[in-house]
């Protein structure tokens, strides 16, 4: 267990926070730091066609060690840690046998991890977990994930006789910012089907996620000087926020859980003459999808309608996006990949939880390049932010899935 933990903190002492407002890739150049550790430990544990590639996307192959066709499967994490909050100068403490009780995280700031708070903590009674010092994130998200899939890996070369087919793995930047997958090659990897370790709490096997579109609302006004606005002003600020009130108000994220879509406005900026709605739109299920898309469209058109006779042209414009898809869809005619994780776990004393993702993964994104790809718990807890925490059993039990994975997909059949 003493591995496993230092191999952890050697990854999350390094800074690899990632930055939306760079085009580069990975977009911020102190994640390729990490980038080429990962490289050097993959050829130093025995890993073949070890290679980085000008964007930063760490691949590497353990041979199959059987005679018979087994599919070449893969393994996937990110490097990177959300800009939400700072991963810099991340001081990982370590409590052993935990006791139930709060963590004192930092003293002088009076920060606390309680279970009352958090009441996931309690599953984790007698058991040690990395916590931050209050002051960073962890990056649990997702350097559990790399920790595991290095692991299992080392695991495999030192014990030959555990029996498994080709096997890819596949180190991405920049998942935080959705471009994980961006520029991915999934011919290059050349796996059937792969596994991103990205989930939170030990049991999780994700294969639902949202359908996602991002949709821009323009609202136009007429300014006029007030004192003699009476008729001829338009005040677009108004519009918008009359097209708001016109969402459906219990839709929203804050008020639906498991498979209830929502709209969700994440940005106004206006003035008299013109204000920009932003709101992004969520659902699991395509034909719910498209209707909200339909409904933004519908609305933006009855504005129009309304106000054609005193703006005299369109007072509104709606560009709506597409940003990604419901894996399910992919995954669906090669469900053997979810039997065989689930089959791992349940081999291995774990609780498959499978639940539809609110939200996406870079998972999803390959999918729909080819690459089938759900998601299986990395064992973090708390994600981007400060309370972030991780039970060290729960990445030896995630370690120990991606060993039994190989291992299941090398039956004879
Ligand atoms: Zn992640």
């Amino acid at each position: 267990m003493q591995h496993i933990i230092d191999r952890f903190i050697s990854y999350v002492i390094i800074d690899t926070e990632s930055d939306a407002s760079s085009d580069t890739t990975p977009s911020t150049k102190k994640q390729l730091v990490l980038a080429n550790l990962l490289v050097k430990e993959l050829k130093e544990m025995g890993m073949s066609e070890v290679t980085i590639d000008e964007n930063g996307y760490v691949m590497a192959t353990l041979e199959s060690n059987v005679k018979h066709a087994v599919p070449t499967i893969g393994f996937v994490s990110h490097y990177d840690t959300t800009p939400d909050f700072t991963g810099a100068n991340v001081k990982p403490q370590i409590i052993k046998d935990y006791d139930g009780g709060d963590i004192i995280l930092n003293k002088e700031q009076n920060i606390v991890l309680s279970p009352s708070y958090f009441k996931d903590l309690l599953q984790y009674k007698g058991q040690t977990l990395i916590t931050t010092d209050g002051t960073t994130l962890l990056g649990a998200d997702d350097k559990a994930g790399i920790t595991e899939i290095m692991s299992a890996m080392e695991h495999l070369i030192k014990n030959p006789d555990i029996k498994h087919g080709k096997i890819r793995v596949g180190f991405t930047p920049d998942e935080e910012i959705g471009r994980g997958a961006h520029k991915f090659d999934v011919e290059k990897f050349g796996c059937e089907w792969a596994y991103t370790m990205d989930g939170s709490q030990i049991g999780e096997l994700e294969y639902e996620n949202f359908n996602a579109a991002g949709a821009k609302i323009t609202f136009s006004g007429k300014s006029v000087h007030p004192g003699y606005a009476k008729g001829k002003m338009i005040n677009s600020m108004l519009l918008a926020s009359k097209f708001i009130s016109k969402l459906p108000k219990d839709e929203i994220p804050e008020k639906t859980k498991g498979y209830e879509g929502f709209f969700h406005v994440v940005g106004i900026t206006g003035s008299i003459e013109e204000t920009v709605v932003e709101l992004i739109i969520r659902d699991h299920n395509e034909m719910k999808f498209k209707k909200r898309k339909e409904f933004i469209h519908k609305l933006t058109e009855k504005f129009n309608k309304k106000w054609k006779g005193q703006f005299g042209g369109d007072i509104a414009s709606a560009e709506v996006k597409d940003q990604y898809y419901n894996m399910k869809e992919k995954v669906k005619p090669v469900f053997h990949i979810i039997e065989i994780a689930e089959k791992a776990m349940i081999e291995l004393g774990i609780k498959p939880l499978i639940k539809p993702i609110r939200g996406g993964t870079d998972g999803c994104q390959l999918s729909y390049i080819g690459l089938p790809c759900p998601n299986i718990f990395a064992g973090g807890h708390n994600f981007h932010g400060k309370y972030e925490y991780v039970p060290v059993e729960s990445m030896v039990k995630a370690t120990q899935v991606i060993v039994k994975i190989a291992e299941l997909t090398a039956l004879p059949k």
